[in-house]
């Protein structure tokens, strides 16, 4: 049998379901924490936030951006945690974009074009999704979660950089705190 890509981390997957690596995973995360990060493969938050199962929810996706479907995510996730927790604050997103990402390729204007053509998008919304100053692309798109009708307001967003030279995570803005409860 030829041996394929998955194939060596299938068998890390049997050795972490034998020793149990599984147990005791809860779906509503430990640390009320939901992270936006890139695809990047240096950009792993299990490594450099040090996230155990269960800690947090991550999508990822390239350049770490607040893309609509991120919205939606962020709102699905939102609308299932409100029942549970009929008032407080439900989690904290925190955006991470990184040095020397991938998607600064986007400012470039032929590999833009061949890209937009590639994937039959618009040229000019993907010259936005360019990750070229992380700390100026972060604090936009924590904005655009900020202000997204779907997000509830119990949600809060920071935005941090995370440098792959130090290895250390910058925050540029950090949650705006949640209103107190009033008191009755
Ligand atoms: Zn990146």
């Amino acid at each position: 049998m030829t041996t394929t890509n998955i194939d060596p981390v299938l068998e890390r997957n049997r050795a972490f379901a034998a020793a149990g690596g599984h147990e005791g995973a809860v779906v509503f995360p430990n640390l009320r924490l939901f992270v936006i990060t890139c695809l990047d493969p240096r950009v792993d938050p299990a490594h450099f936030l040090g996230l155990e199962l269960s800690d947090a929810i991550v999508v990822r996706n390239v350049g770490g951006r607040v893309t609509p479907e991120v919205i939606n995510d962020v709102a699905f996730l939102g609308q299932i945690v409100e029942t549970v927790l009929p008032d407080g604050p439900l989690f904290e997103v925190a955006v991470i974009q990184h040095t020397q990402c991938g998607a600064g390729a986007l400012a470039d204007d032929t590999f833009r074009r061949r890209y937009a053509d590639r994937i039959g998008a618009d040229e000019s919304t993907l010259r936005a999704h360019a990750v070229v100053d992380p700390a100026q692309t972060v604090k936009s798109d924590v904005e655009r979660l900020r202000s997204a009708p779907a997000i509830p307001a119990r949600i809060t967003v920071s935005g941090h950089v995370y440098d792959v030279v130090t290895g250390l995570v910058q925050p540029i803005l950090r949650a705006d705190r949640v209103p107190a409860r009033p008191t009755l």
